[in-house]
């Protein structure tokens, strides 16, 4: 044994053991044999049985004893067989008794000795240090586990006061009167060899001799430092959460969606066919902020708590609702959504919404919900919209005011041209005989003029129109075409030439009509302007329509000089080279084209001149019909 209760032997010593009682008892036969030593030989068998004994090996113990015997035997045969009955075989029946006896005793020793092995063992493997300590606090068993907490080895504890290494302190108090109480459990506190302190919760017993008088104390200890460092840092943490969450400014709260689980199938779960009126009246908050409860239009958090979030959120949001509750199940951490609710107070909250499932034991019954309210947002993207769509009218406005001239002269000329029809049938008419071919050709002049000047008044009237962006199916080189008999008395004026470049079957694109027109205006008439110091039979624009990757892509081209520098300069606002430039037409054209879904670039030609693209998406569902059509 080294400093345990009960150790067992090493496979060497064993087998050295067992060789030294073979050779001992062989040597006590052979020296038995011719001497007859009797008495003295049974004393050398005994001792090897003895020696094989330490083995703890019941089966080799059982052998040895045998083997003994038997020598014993074959000794008594070899000397005495035949002989008279002597005191020679009196000595020979008492060795086998001893040996008999011996191997016996010492069996039935170690079987005893079994369980106490197996207990020592337990201590050994157990996590808890135990110590037991003798009368005067001196160590005599020192486990693993109190080597592992202390620090201390085996062979440095025992043999020392326990006190003296340890400086036990009790923190309740007094040390306890172990045999009045029979045993005490207990927090103390004690010290490690590496010199901190430690909180243990102990349980000490009295250790009594025979007589039942206290030799000393076993005791078994768990540490407890870690512990409560682990318990301190959760609590802590959930503090800090708690804090967090109620301090938030910014809506937050927890469901318990458990009742998900329990009332759908995971068919319908995942399809999102589920009763959402029963899951939202059995859906409850567990915990709230005060700024969830005035999104709610509550006065404070306990009222949210407890409470189920159906009845306010209106029936045309179930559909969202499904769909985040089927996103977290089908194993999506994080669900984002916008969803309206109407509050206690009856507002109507646009509100983005964000769902967690936590991580840990039950996520469904805490599901973390956080909120923005975003109606401020939304109004103030609608008033944004709707300023755009002002500055963009102002720039129409603006655009047609440089159009003024050619309008009217194009408005003159057809009034001119009815004037002129109306004197010459007047004239007619006054003539003696009737010349009613003449007049009905005067007549027939002039109701063309008038729907040519009608057409042209309309034309301006559309582009002048301030009204809510539209929808509309818009055949790109239909709208070309308007632009073009827009601009026709401007670009005939400025000996502009235009050349249109569209292929067949161009699917058709949704966007506000006056809107899209409004930036070919623009463009065109910068091209135009862009070439005014170009001789006259070189200002040309070019029009090229694509149709690439869903998009319908025009590039208008000038035989310009094209500009300088950085081309996303020119949508800056104010950007402006000409003396009465305002610098924003381009800047309005992006941000119509942008709201649209499109894309609006410019770039230097090869050729010279500059190149503008511009992209719009076709609507695929459009495009679809339209293709089968
Ligand atoms: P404005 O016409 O009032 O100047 P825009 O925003 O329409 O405002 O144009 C901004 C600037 O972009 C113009 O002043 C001009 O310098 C440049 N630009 C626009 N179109 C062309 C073009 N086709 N060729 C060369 N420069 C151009």
């Amino acid at each position: 044994m080294k400093a345990g209760l009960v150790a067992r032997h090493s496979g060497r010593a064993i087998v050295l053991t067992i060789a030294t009682a073979v050779v001992l008892a062989l040597c006590v036969f052979t020296s038995d044999m011719p001497n007859a030593m009797h008495g003295t030989a049974t004393i050398f068998y005994l001792t090897a049985i003895l020696l094989v004994a330490r083995t703890r090996l019941p089966r080799i113990l059982v052998l040895a004893g045998a083997a003994c015997g038997g020598l014993t035997l074959i000794g008594w045969i070899l000397l005495h067989w035949g002989t008279a009955l002597g005191q020679a075989d009196l000595h020979h029946v008492l060795s086998l008794a001893a040996v008999a006896l011996t191997t016996l005793l010492v069996t039935g020793h170690h079987s005893a000795q079994a369980p106490l092995e197996e207990q020592a063992r337990i201590l050994e493997l157990t996590h808890d240090t135990v110590i037991i300590r003798n009368a005067e606090d001196v160590i005599v068993y020192w486990n693993a586990g109190a080597e592992r907490l202390y620090g201390w080895s085996r062979e440095e504890a025992l043999g020392r006061r326990s006190q003296e290494m340890l400086g036990t302190t009790f923190v309740a108090g007094d040390m306890p009167d172990l045999l009045a109480s029979g045993s005490w459990s207990g927090e103390i506190a004690r010290q490690r060899k590496e010199g901190d302190r430690i909180l243990l919760a102990s349980r000490w017993f009295p250790r009594l001799d025979a007589k039942g008088r206290p030799v000393g104390v076993i005791e078994t200890s768990t540490d407890l430092t870690e512990a409560r460092r682990a318990a301190a840092a959760r609590r802590l943490s959930e503090e800090r959460y708690r804090a967090i969450f109620n301090a938030a400014c910014f809506p937050i709260w927890e469901t318990d969606l458990s009742c998900l689980l329990e009332s759908a199938s995971p068919h319908a779960l995942r399809s999102g066919a589920f009763d959402i009126d029963h899951i939202a009246a059995h859906a409850v908050v567990r915990n709230a902020n005060h700024a969830a409860a005035t999104l709610f239009g509550l006065e404070s958090r306990t009222a949210l708590i407890g409470r189920s979030l159906g009845p306010f959120y209106p029936p045309d949001q179930a559909d969202k609702i499904r769909r985040i509750w089927a996103d977290l199940y089908r194993g999506a951490r994080q669900v984002e959504e916008e969803v309206q609710l109407v509050s206690a107070d009856g507002r109507l909250v646009d509100i983005l919404l964000r769902l967690t499932l936590p991580d840990g034991e039950d996520p469904w019954r805490r599901v973390l919900v956080m909120a923005v309210d975003m109606t401020e947002q939304k109004r103030a993207q609608a008033r944004l919209v709707q300023a755009q769509a002002e500055m963009a009218h102002v720039a129409r406005v603006t655009l047609l005011g440089q159009l003024a001239a050619t309008i009217a002269h194009e408005v003159n000329q057809p009034l001119s041209a009815i004037i002129t029809y109306a004197k010459s049938g007047r004239r007619w008419l006054k003539q003696e005989t009737e010349q009613a071919p003449e007049v009905e050709n005067c007549l027939d002049h002039i109701v063309a003029s008038g729907a040519r000047a009608a057409d042209v008044i309309a034309r301006v009237r559309t582009m002048a129109r301030k009204s809510a962006p539209q929808q509309d199916r818009i055949d790109v080189q239909d709208l070309l075409h308007d632009t073009l008999a827009l601009l026709q008395g401007d670009l005939q004026a400025k000996q502009v030439t235009v050349t249109l470049r569209v292929p067949a079957n161009l699917p058709p694109i949704r966007a506000d009509r006056v809107q899209i027109q409004q930036v070919l205006v623009n463009l065109l008439l910068n091209a135009e302007q862009a070439m005014s110091d170009k001789p006259v039979g070189q200002r040309r624009i070019c029009v090229d329509i694509v149709e690439r990757e869903g998009s319908i892509v025009l590039h208008i081209k000038d035989s310009g000089s094209g500009f300088e520098g950085d081309p996303e300069r020119l949508f800056q606002p104010f950007f402006t080279t000409k003396a009465q430039g305002m610098g924003m037409g381009l800047s309005i054209c992006r941000s119509i084209v942008e709201q649209h879904g499109g894309t609006l670039s410019a770039a230097n030609g090869a050729e010279g001149g500059a190149v503008f693209h511009f992209a719009l998406p076709v609507a695929q569902q459009q495009r679809q019909a339209d293709r089968a059509a």
